[in-house]
């Protein structure tokens, strides 16, 4: 319950599938009729127009699950413009007022748990656990930035001086944030974001990803009935490219926070160097091709369930997923066998059914280009070693089946394929160095890393040479817990912010010392 810096504060409870009554609850909160479709209008409109795009759902593409409005260039403009008019009164009226708001917010994503689950399944064709895990998430955010808000940003600090003279630091808000999150995470993350930077002392600017505006929508509303005024936050429901180029040339914008991929994120690094003026920080969190290393000293049958989570968890569209698992050559059969066999018994489908294990990708263009890539290393040569059967599985949907591959080399894989497909490399032990931590380092790329071993020199051989954000040992590499494992990678996976964690406010906030000769 305390974090690091002792500020009081509780993760938020789950669902215990064991119990009937709490698994018959969600069953029937996502069976409700009657309530679809949501809207996402931009808060600047207000309502739908009349040609708004749909939102349909990715396990069943002919159920329509919502509409959204998308903003024109002139409301991305209009709500910077308000939002940083409104930015000095919400920065002047204190951390502690903010922190309030955040946890009116918490309370209120709880209230609202089983309708942001039923969004969650139906707009991101999320699983229950996945989803239930993404609300609670959100919530942990706002109570756990609260409560870091409160500890450092309500009162100045206190510096030592010369006799008659005071000096205090204190922390303020940048700006208006501009934050970009992506559909893979379009309420946890979204809010995450929107959370750090409001209680930070900025006003925001919100644009959620084009797939999945309406959880978005819904969790803007919860924000705005906590107490967050609404010129202070504003949901933009934009195309990705029309938003960057008026917001990241806009005059108000004080900071970026963008969660995606390394591609855009460059874009947007090159764009606000572009700027004239102010000089325009960015907090970028990206994508990676995330590697587990196993060597013959491993737990075999617990590294091909840790692999099975790791890999096909949220049919792989995880920035901290696995996609390259590098296997000591002589338990490389053996666990490749353990591996298929549990890929045999994945549950593919309905995202709405509690037994089901991965549920659709995001669109069928997502399915497509997975589709294509596999074929494409396939016909080159690469070794299919297991594909999942989509047999069950909705022609309505945007299914992909899972894929287990064989590299000869890692250098073989160049970018992160955002799905369940995990490829093998084996290495020698021998060539720990040159094979394996080689090529993760020329890569690039930094944001989780797995490692199975029962040396210890071993992983901490592995762990001195990685730079890699967030490193797990002997266990899955997911579901990174808020206040727990701070999360965030390094080099082309992101900026190094390490979203719920101790430091990350500060990255939203400018800080002044203030010197008065008494
Ligand atoms: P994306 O294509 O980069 O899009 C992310 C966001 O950026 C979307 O809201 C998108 O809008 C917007 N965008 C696109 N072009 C833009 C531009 N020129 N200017 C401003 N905004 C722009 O990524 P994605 O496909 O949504 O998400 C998957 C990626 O996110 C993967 O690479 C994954 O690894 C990464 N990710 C990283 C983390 C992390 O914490 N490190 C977490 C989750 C996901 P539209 O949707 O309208 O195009």
């Amino acid at each position: 319950p305390n974090n690091l810096y002792g500020a009081s504060r509780e993760n938020s409870s789950g669902v215990d599938w064991g119990n009937p009554q709490q698994l018959a609850e969600q069953i029937a909160s996502l069976q409700k009729s009657g309530e679809l479709p949501h809207a996402a209008p931009s808060t600047l409109v207000g309502k739908i127009e009349s040609t708004p795009h749909e939102v349909r759902n990715p396990a069943n593409l002919s159920e329509l699950v919502g509409y959204v409005s998308a903003a024109s260039k002139e409301d991305i403009a209009l709500a910077f413009d308000k939002a940083g008019q409104a930015r000095k009164a919400w920065d002047d009226a204190g951390a502690t007022h903010r922190a309030a708001c955040l946890v009116g917010a918490a309370d209120k994503l709880r209230a609202h748990r089983a309708e942001l689950v039923r969004l969650l399944v139906k707009e991101a064709g999320k699983t229950l656990p996945d989803a239930i895990a993404e609300v609670r998430e959100a919530e942990d955010f706002c109570r756990y930035y609260a409560a870091q808000a409160r500890e450092h940003f309500a009162e100045p600090t206190v510096l030592p001086g010369p006799t008659g003279e005071d000096n205090k630091l204190s922390l303020r808000g940048r700006g208006v944030f501009a934050c970009i999150s992506p559909w893979n995470f379009p309420l946890a993350i979204f809010l995450g974001q929107v959370t750090a930077a409001l209680v930070a002392g900025n006003s925001v600017v919100a644009k959620p990803a084009e797939s999945t505006p309406l959880v978005a929508a819904l969790a803007v509303r919860l924000l705005h009935e906590a107490g967050v005024p609404r010129d202070v936050l504003h949901f933009v429901p934009a195309a990705g490219k029309m938003f960057g180029e008026v917001a990241l040339k806009h005059p108000a914008l004080g900071g970026v926070c963008f969660t995606g991929s390394t591609s855009t994120a460059q874009f947007i690094n090159r764009a606000l160097a572009a700027r004239d003026g102010a000089i325009v920080p960015l907090i970028a969190e990206t994508g990676g091709i995330n590697a587990m290393i196993v060597d013959s000293s491993a737990l075999l049958e617990q590294v091909a369930d840790d692999v099975l989570t790791s890999a096909f968890t949220s049919a792989g569209q995880r920035c901290s997923a696995l996609r390259l698992l590098f296997v000591q050559d002589d338990v490389a059969d053996r666990l490749i066998e353990l591996i298929a066999g549990g890929m045999n018994e994945l549950h593919i489908g309905d995202p709405s059914l509690p037994s089901t294990d991965v549920g659709p990708v995001i669109n069928q263009s997502a399915a497509s280009k997975l589709e294509d890539y596999s074929k494409k290393v396939t016909q080159k040569g690469v070794k299919m070693l297991k594909q999942c059967d989509l047999n069950q599985v909705r022609t309505e949907g945007s299914y992909f089946a899972p894929r287990m591959l064989e590299l000869n080399n890692a250098r073989e894989l160049t970018s992160e394929e955002f799905g369940p497909i995990l490829h093998v490399v084996r290495f020698k032990r021998e060539n720990l160095q040159s094979d394996v931590l080689a090529a993760i380092r020329e890569a690039g790329y930094g944001l989780t890393l797995g490692v199975h071993t029962r040396i210890e020199s071993v992983w901490q051989e592995i762990v001195a040479e990685a730079a890699v954000g967030n490193i797990y040992i002997n266990r899955n590499m997911i579901g990174a817990v808020v206040g727990v494992q701070p999360f965030g990678g390094e080099g082309l996976s992101g900026t190094g912010p390490k979203a719920g964690g101790p430091h990350y406010l500060f990255r939203f906030a400018t800080e002044r010392t203030l010197t008065v000769n008494t």
